[in-house]
């Protein structure tokens, strides 16, 4: 299957185990002369896997009883705009941190819908940071973040210092590490990183939080209602819940949240050493806000990109171009990507260090 070392941002990388089950539930799905694409989601075999991947998010991340754990669709763009849309009514403000692209994007769609602060930005150094300081407004009616930015290869490891309600946009980062979700009142996540493949977004939300939201919204952008409706108000994007429930089986048997972290600790560890020692390459980010997911590094000569792109293709390594806004390379490591792919990496970077002084 997978013979490729595939660093690609997304959209999805899963392991090969998951692949095989898939592609048979396609052409059989558990013996029942059915695909898994045909089948009705109003049968009770569908609606167990609904409530199994439900089962499995709780289990994994240890979510706490009084929140709701909803599939649904639109992916993390639309939650952009949705977020807003339920909590930020007139007069009201939210609060946001500008920590790059896709935060951007957030504030972007919030400002339709009411007002916003910008309580902190680390735009003033290309985003290579995050910035720990900021007007913590208490009378925000939340304060929106990103803890893992994709594209500049950074991220959160403390949200202890929020006051207002926390939301966090954690498309990129769920699943790899250990997270307290008390900390938050609203998660939200495309599924195409860590969980499944495109199609669903995965949203954890505190009851009371969500029974503020406002009341007259279209009812396929409202989260009650499909807290109220076991996430199938409409018809649900049955396959990517099929395989985002295989996924976090393989990940439960992988030892879980806690298991993957130590491995994906080990593997951005790894890479960032390179980076750090080879002569031809430096990091984006800052050492303290390094992305464990998502690697970003530049070559100190430009011209030499190029030139180790296809050094790295010969070796069957995928999927290091750089985002065009940040240039040079990145490297994501999610959960399905094995610690032998980054040895490669590593040892390719080595090798062309020496290629190249020779
Ligand atoms: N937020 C983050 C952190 C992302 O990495 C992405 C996509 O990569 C998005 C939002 C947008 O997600 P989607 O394509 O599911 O709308």
């Amino acid at each position: 299957m997978h013979k490729k070392h595939n660093f690609g941002a997304g959209p999805c990388i899963l392991p090969s185990s998951v692949m095989e089950q898939a592609a048979q539930a396609v052409i059989n799905w558990g013996g029942m002369g059915l695909s898994i694409l045909e089948v009705s989601h109003r049968s009770p075999e569908f609606e167990d896997v609904v409530l199994k991947t439900q089962l499995l998010v709780r289990e994994l991340l240890s979510v706490p009883d009084h929140y709701s754990v909803l599939f649904l669709q639109g992916g993390a763009s639309t939650q952009f705009a949705m977020v807003p849309m339920n909590f930020l009514n007139a007069g009201k403000k939210a609060a946001y941190l500008d920590t790059g692209y896709f935060a951007q994007k957030a504030i972007k769609e919030a400002r339709l819908f009411g007002e916003v602060e910008i309580v902190a930005s680390s735009k003033d150094k290309d985003y290579a940071y995050i910035p720990v300081e900021f007007n913590n407004d208490k009378k925000a009616v939340y304060l929106h973040c990103t803890s893992n930015n994709t594209i500049e290869g950074t991220e959160i490891f403390d949200f202890s210092t929020a006051d207002a309600p926390l939301i966090c946009d954690m498309s990129s980062d769920i699943f790899s590490r250990k997270i307290d979700v008390n900390d938050f009142d609203l998660i939200y996540a495309g599924a195409q990183k860590n969980m499944g493949p495109a199609g669903m977004t995965l949203v954890i939300a505190k009851n009371e939080f969500l029974n503020q939201a406002k009341k007259e919204i279209p009812s396929m952008m409202d989260y009650r209602v499909f807290r109220d409706n076991m996430s199938m108000y409409n018809t649900p994007p049955v396959f990517s819940i099929y395989v985002a429930m295989l996924n976090l089986l393989w990940l439960k048997d992988q030892g879980g949240v806690s298991g993957i972290e130590e491995r994906n600790i080990e593997k951005a560890r790894l890479l960032y050493a390179e980076i750090d020692r080879n002569s031809l390459f430096y990091g984006t980010a800052d050492v303290a806000h390094r992305s464990r997911m998502n690697v970003t590094f530049l070559a100190v000569n430009k011209d030499v990109e190029a030139e180790f792109l296809k050094f790295a293709a010969d070796q069957g390594i995928v999927g290091i171009k750089g985002y065009r806004t940040v240039g040079g390379f990145r490297a994501s490591l999610y959960n399905a990507l094995p610690l032998s792919s980054v040895e490669v990496l590593v040892n390719a970077m080595a090798s062309f260090e020496k290629a190249y002084s020779d």
